[in-house]
């Protein structure tokens, strides 16, 4: 049995998966504005496939899932999906990273098919910056939603915040104070360069430091469990408060070093960095009925191309080949 080690002897333990490119949001750091087509061509994994990839992988030693996108919500079969990986011998977590819109209404059945804790992606908290941001707002029914999550406690629900210079860097009051209020933990995260970006210019990324100072200023934060699941953030907690906040920086401090992670793209390609493009096709091995050793070979393969770590910067002007949206950010 090939185990997931890579190179650098990272231990792969953690499988994003992309399950749809499609999106209720155009978010201008993900999207392209005009509604052109941005993606790869290529028919979606079914359910059952990439179930059978789960089940293929989890020997291997994946133990935590995460369910992405595009928007993981609109994926018809998503709650059957969550319920069959939940059955899965050695996974133990299925988490979800969701931009809210259907959360409220999708809650009751994803908590009973076993997802264990959810991201919510809040980048403001203002309905018109919301409109201008992502082309709807939902600033609303996402807030409520993730109120109801966090007082009823059976979820521990993080927000993700992208954070742009010079678009929400006057709201991180607004977000750190949330974190006081509401047991959840707000993440800063620092933007990256990937592909339809609209946002990126090399100044706009707004590196975690300077977030943290603005915080300082207000609150005391006191130092906090590293990576409470295992992620990349540096968290901490609020004097006083309910909450925590966190930091994700990938491009300040990249936590490369540490990566436990692989990436299945909504078509059925292994990634195994945001910012490295080498692919490798699974859907053909699907379609023709391979065994579980075909499949682990190729995962072995993928672990074998996975770089030491990315070389980007606050000021890098060569973006990733996609965007987040296909890959499964
Ligand atoms: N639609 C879902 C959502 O927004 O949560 C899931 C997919 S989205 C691609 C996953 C995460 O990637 C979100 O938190 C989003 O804010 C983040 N993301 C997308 N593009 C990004 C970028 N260029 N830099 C940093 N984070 C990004
Ligand atoms: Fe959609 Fe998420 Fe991308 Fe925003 S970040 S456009 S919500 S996939």
């Amino acid at each position: 049995m090939h185990k997931a080690v890579d190179r650098w002897r990272r231990q792969i333990s953690y499988l994003r998966i992309s399950v749809t490119k499609r999106c209720n949001l155009k978010c201008a750091y993900c999207m392209p504005g005009d509604g052109g087509p941005i993606y790869p061509k290529g028919d979606i994994l079914s359910i059952r496939q990439i179930l059978r990839l789960a089940e293929a992988f989890a020997p291997m030693g994946i133990r935590k899932v995460r369910l992405t996108g595009g928007e993981p919500l609109m994926r018809k079969g998503i709650v059957a999906l969550v319920d069959g990986l939940r059955a899965v011998g050695g996974i133990e977590e299925v988490a979800m990273t969701t931009n809210g819109v259907l959360l409220g209404r999708m809650m009751p059945a994803l908590q009973a098919a076993g997802l264990s804790r959810v991201n919510v992606s809040l980048d403001t908290l203002r309905p018109e910056r919301m409109r201008a941001l992502a082309g709807h707002d939902f600033t609303e029914p996402v807030l409520n939603t993730i109120r109801a999550i966090a007082e009823k406690g059976e979820w521990p629900v993080k927000v993700n915040v992208v954070a742009i210079r010079g678009i929400n860097d006057d709201e991180i009051l607004d977000f750190a104070r949330l974190a006081a209020e509401l047991p959840v933990e707000v993440r800063f995260i620092e933007m990256m360069p990937t592909a339809h970006n609209r946002l990126w210019n090399g100044k706009t990324c707004l590196p975690s430091a300077e977030i943290e100072r603005t915080i300082r200023e207000r609150y005391e934060l006191l130092p906090g469990p590293r990576g409470l699941s295992g992620g990349p953030a540096v968290v901490y907690g609020i004097a006083g408060g309910a909450g925590r906040v966190g930091f994700v920086s990938p491009l300040t401090k990249h936590f490369c070093g540490e990566c436990n992670r692989m990436r299945l793209t909504a078509e059925g390609k292994l990634r195994a960095c945001l910012f490295s493009d080498g692919e490798i096709d699974l859907k053909a091995g699907l379609d023709a009925g391979h065994e579980d050793d075909w499949f682990r070979q190729k995962f072995a393969e993928a672990l074998g191309a996975k770089p030491e770590r990315h070389a980007l910067t606050p000021r890098s002007s060569a973006p990733c080949s996609r965007p987040m949206a296909a890959i499964g950010g």
